[in-house]
């Protein structure tokens, strides 16, 4: 009997020897009271077991109260055993389970790059550690259209593509985060030009290879704004607007990166001082428009004319369309834009009828006119009243327009080709040039893009782009028209491709309506349709 009482206690013993490695464990995990004394109690058990294995060696014969005793004193070490491995492993599991929960709440789930809770948070500790650092805002351009074109799935795998490739090549003092959609946002710590070069052409370098997903080919190009810290700011917002207001900049003018200076915000607030007059402008009627004709090869008739929107200003000067277009587009005033221009081409069109002058006007449509009804309604409206008939009228869309959202467009230009208006297709070759539009789309023709036709010499690569389209135009049974001609040598050389329609300065600029017509009578054309 001696030797089970001993072998009990002596099991409890191990039992008891071997939770204290975990209950060390949860202890210093934990660093609670409770578990501090748990702990203190199972090292105090533990001198007890050695004291009554002691004990029982040393009496000759056990009673049977210490084996009972000796039994309850092995069951309570299993339990300790158990309650302790078990308490560590649930304890492991919450610290788990936690750590995951703060991974996914800093981390997109897409690309699983840190996400803009995790940005705000290193650049707030950058910013009070008070070392210098750049602030790159980085974003896709036409990734929108990507999506529209081919789905969401091509758009988040190439997100997720896009997102190793840059974070396999970045240097590891760089914090590359996903803030949102397309947008991306580096800190890196250095702020000198060639650093900020160098990582750049790392960037660069990285997109020169097209992504490839389910054989598709994306060639994938950013816009890129940079602001420096404590320079152009010392907090955080500012920083963050000064590098999206320079990548902005470098959207627009095609470049790779630019780095903020204070003369990007005064272009800012020039843009905003204009975007809020545009309703003025509306209101107070200070538009007008200008004509450019269209000039019929070897013909000395003009039938076509191009409405261009002018917006004059008190000192005599203009702010140009490509200045006011994109923010009336940006602000939605466009719309509005648009149907004034229809209503002032009507009336337009009505005075040249009393003149006896038999003219087709172009009108220009931004995306927005073809993303609702608004637009076709009116028109649908102008020629039910006997207003406009729609041989009066040729409709111009971008394909930057068209891609904006093409499904609504193919509706709404379907239905207007359907009434008999015709649609032209303008600044071809600039835009996302989907071959496809042309098959899909009512296009009746297409206008070369004037910087094609502007620097087309013999034997360049833009002589031969004009060349194609010209050639693409005519086997799809479109006229064709060569926009930016500027001199006798190109306009001869678009007669040799027999070119439709040629405009330009070289023929005539765009004039206000009372002179258009004594311009085109002096030049002896004649306007009329045949
Ligand atoms: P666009 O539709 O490509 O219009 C042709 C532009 O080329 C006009 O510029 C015209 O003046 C210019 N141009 C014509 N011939 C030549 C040439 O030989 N050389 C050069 N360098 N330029 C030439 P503009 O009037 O400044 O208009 C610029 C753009 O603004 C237009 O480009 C069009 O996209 C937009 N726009 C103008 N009016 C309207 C409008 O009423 N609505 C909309 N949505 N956009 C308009
Ligand atoms: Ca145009
Ligand atoms: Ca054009």
């Amino acid at each position: 009997m001696n030797i089970l009482s001993i072998c009990l206690v002596a099991f409890g013993l191990i039992f008891l020897s071997v939770s204290l490695k975990p209950a060390i464990k949860i202890y210093k995990q934990e660093r609670s009271v409770g578990w501090k004394s748990l702990l203190l109690l199972i090292i105090f058990f533990f001198f007890g077991y050695c004291a009554f294995l002691y004990y029982l060696a040393h009496i000759p014969n056990v009673s049977i109260i210490e084996i009972c005793l000796s039994s309850i004193l092995f069951g309570g070490s299993i339990f300790v055993f158990m309650v302790i491995n078990f308490s560590l492993r649930s304890i492991e599991e919450l610290h788990r389970i936690a750590q995951q929960e703060r991974h996914n709440a800093l981390h997109d789930s897409l690309t699983g790059l840190p996400n803009r809770l995790h940005f705000t948070e290193t650049v707030s500790a950058k910013v009070i550690a008070a070392a210098p650092f750049s602030v790159f805002v980085l974003d896709l351009n036409d990734f929108k259209q990507i999506n529209d074109v081919v789905g969401h799935y091509y758009g988040d795998q190439l997100l997720i593509k896009l997102s190793k490739r840059l974070s396999r090549v970045l240097p590891e003092d760089c914090f590359f985060s996903r803030v949102g959609g397309d947008e991306f946002v580096l800190l890196f710590d250095a702020i000198e030009h060639v650093e900020i070069d160098a990582l750049m052409a790392i960037i660069d370098k990285a997109l020169i290879k097209p992504f490839n997903i389910n054989s598709y080919n994306f060639n994938v190009r950013i816009s890129t704004g940079v602001s420096l810290f404590p320079y152009h700011s010392s907090t955080i917002a500012p920083l963050l607007q000064k590098a999206d207001t320079a990548m902005y900049e470098s959207k627009k003018q095609q470049v790779p990166y630019r780095l903020y200076s204070h003369i990007l915000d005064h272009d800012a607030k020039a843009r905003l001082a204009i975007s809020s007059k545009l309703h003025l402008a509306l209101a107070e009627n200070q538009f007008q428009l200008y004509y450019q004709p269209l000039i019929k090869l070897q013909k000395t008739k003009v039938h076509h004319f191009e409405a261009l929107l002018r917006w004059p200003q008190a000192d005599g000067s203009f702010i140009p369309p490509d200045k006011f277009i994109p923010l009336a587009e940006q602000n939605g005033t466009i719309r509005q834009v648009t149907l004034w221009v229809l209503d002032n081409i009507t009336q337009h069109l009505a005075h040249f009828a009393e003149q006896d002058i038999d003219a087709c006007v172009h009108i220009n449509l931004s995306a927005r006119d073809l993303q609702d009804d608004g637009f076709s309604t009116r028109l649908a409206g102008l020629v039910r009243e006997g207003l406009l008939s729609p041989a009066q009228l040729v409709l111009e869309v971008t394909e930057t327009a068209i891609m904006a959202d093409v499904a609504k467009t193919r509706d709404i230009l379907s239905l207007l080709s359907r009434q008999g208006f015709k649609i032209s297709l303008d600044d071809f070759g600039t835009g996302f040039s989907s071959l496809s539009i042309l098959r899909e789309l009512p296009i009746n023709q297409i206008k070369i893009d004037r910087s094609f036709v502007m620097a087309m010499h013999n034997g360049n690569t833009n002589n031969a782009i004009v060349r194609s389209i010209v050639f693409l135009a005519q086997n799809l049974g479109c006229s064709v028209v060569a926009e930016g001609v500027e001199s006798k040598a190109i306009a001869a050389e678009l007669a040799l491709l027999r070119c439709d329609y040629l405009q330009g300065y070289y023929y005539c600029k765009p004039l206000p309506l009372a002179l258009v017509f004594p311009y085109c009578e002096q030049q002896g054309w004649k306007v009329a349709l045949q």
